[in-house]
C-alpha cells in the first residue's frame, strides 16, 4: 500500500489473468481462447484500414457496428452498446446500474472479475451458493438489493441456465438491473437476447474474443433497451468518446459479416467437445455438462494441482483451482481436434 492511493487503489484487489505463454510448441488450453484462426476476411478488412484510414479518429459514436450488430439480433442501434472486450463493458455496467449501498449477487463460484468489480466501484456483494450439481439457483436471485450478475453459461463451470429461470429471476427484480454475461453463449443452446423486448431490466453482454475468435482485438458490446444502452453511454462519454480504435471497428464489423466461417468453427469446437468430454470420463473425470468452449473436470485420485504442473512441463496450459469446493477442478479449453489428442496423450503418461 501507498500512503498515495485513493481509497478505491487501497480497496483494488487486481485480477490475475491466465498465463499467456506464446512461446512456439505451447499448446494453450487455459484462458478459453478459439483455436482457429479468424475468418481471413477479418484480416483484411484489419489490413485495409490499417493502410488507408489510421490518421483519422475513429467514430466516437461507432454507429457502423452497432448497426451491424443490431441487424445480427434483429435490435437497432440504439439497443447496441461497444466496448473494449466485454470486460470493459462489465466494468461500465457496473458503474452505471449498481450503486454503493445496495448489494448486489452473483454466484460464489463464478467470473472472478465480478468482485474485482465491486471493490473497485465499492459495491457490496452477496456471492450465492451454487447448488450441489453447480446449476444456478434462480430463487436465490430473486428481490435483489441491488441487482444480478451472471455468466450464462456460467463460468468456469460451463453449466448453462434456462431461459424460464432467467425470466423469473427478471421478473423478480423489476427495479434492479440483471446482467446476463453471455461470453460463451454461441457455444451454448440459446441466447436471452430476445428477452430485452419485454424486459426493461434485462442487459446482455457478448464478446467477440470467443466465438469470432478476436480476443486480442478486444471486442465486446451489450444489447438492452434504449434507456440502459444511454446509461452506458453516458459512463463511456466521462471515460474516452472513442472506446473502440479503427482496426477494431474494421475486424468486428467484417467478423458479423463472415458469421458463416464463424457458424462453421463453432460446430467443429462442439464436435471437439462432445468427444472430448466422452474422453475424460473414460479416464475416471467427473465432467460437468459443457455448454461451453471449455470442460470442467474432477479426477478423484489426481491433485487438479499435480495434473496442472505435470501438463505443463509436457507443454500444454491448463487452469487449475484452488477456491473452496472446486479446488481439485481443472478448466480445458477445447482446442483443434489435433491439440485434444495431444493433450490425452499427454494425460495418459500422467494417469
Ligand atoms: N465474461 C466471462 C464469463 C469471461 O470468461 C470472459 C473471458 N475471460 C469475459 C467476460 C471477458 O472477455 P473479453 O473481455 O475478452 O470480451
Amino acid at each position: 500500500m501507498s500512503r498515495f492511493w485513493s481509497q478505491a487503489a487501497q480497496r483494488c484487489e487486481p485480477y490475475v489473468p491466465g498465463e499467456q505463454l506464446n512461446q512456439p510448441g505451447i499448446i494453450k488450453l487455459n484462458t478459453n481462447e478459439n483455436p482457429y484462426s479468424p475468418s481471413p476476411a477479418v484480416v483484411e478488412a484489419i489490413e485495409t484500414e490499417a493502410a488507408n484510414q489510421l490518421n483519422l479518429y475513429p467514430s466516437p459514436t461507432v454507429d457502423q457496428l452497432r448497426e451491424r450488430i443490431a441487424d445480427a439480433n434483429e435490435l437497432t442501434k440504439e439497443n447496441v452498446f461497444v466496448g473494449n472486450g466485454s470486460d470493459e463493458v462489465l466494468a461500465f455496467s457496473f458503474m452505471a446500474f449498481f450503486d454503493q449501498g445496495k448489494a448486489i449477487r452473483f454466484p460464489d463460484i463464478s467470473y472472478s472479475f465480478y468482485p474485482v468489480y465491486a471493490r473497485l466501484f465499492n459495491i457490496p456483494f452477496k456471492s450465492i451458493p451454487l447448488r450441489d450439481d453447480f446449476t444456478i439457483p434462480a430463487e436465490a436471485f430473486f428481490q435483489s438489493d441491488g441487482g444480478v450478475i451472471f455468466p450464462n453459461p456460467n463460468a468456469p463451470t460451463s453449466v448453462y441456465l434456462e431461459l424460464e429461470a432467467i425470466k423469473n429471476i427478471a421478473n423478480q427484480n423489476p427495479d434492479q438491473v440483471v446482467i446476463i454475461d453471455e461470453a460463451y453463449i454461441d457455444f451454448a443452446s440459446g441466447s436471452a437476447v430476445s428477452l430485452i423486448h419485454d424486459y426493461e431490466n434485462v442487459l446482455i453482454i457478448q464478446t467477440m474474443s470467443k466465438s469470432r475468435s478476436l480476443a486480442g482485438l478486444r471486442v465486446g458490446y451489450a444489447l438492452g433497451n434504449a434507456e440502459l444502452i444511454s446509461g452506458l453511454t453516458r459512463i463511456k462519454d466521462s471515460f474516452n468518446s472513442y472506446t473502440l480504435d479503427r482496426l477494431a471497428i474494421a475486424g468486428a464489423v467484417e467478423a458479423i459479416n463472415a458469421s458463416d466461417y464463424y457458424v462453421n468453427i463453432t460446430a467443429k469446437i462442439i464436435a471437439t467437445r462432445e468427444w472430448s468430454f466422452s474422453e475424460m470420463r473414460k479416464r475416471g473425470f467427473t465432467v460437468l455438462p459443457s455448454q461451453a468452449n471449455f470442460l470442467f473436470a474432477t479426477h478423484a485420485s489426481f491433485p487438479a494441482e499435480t495434473l496442472y504442473v505435470k501438463l505443463k512441463e509436457a507443454g500444454i496450459l491448463i487452469r487449475y483451482f484452488n477456491k473452496p469446493r472446486i479446488e481439485n477442478y481443472v478448466r480445458i479449453t477445447i482446442g483443434t481436434d489435433k491439440q485434444m489428442q495431444q493433450f490425452f496423450h499427454a494425460l495418459d503418461k500422467i494417469l
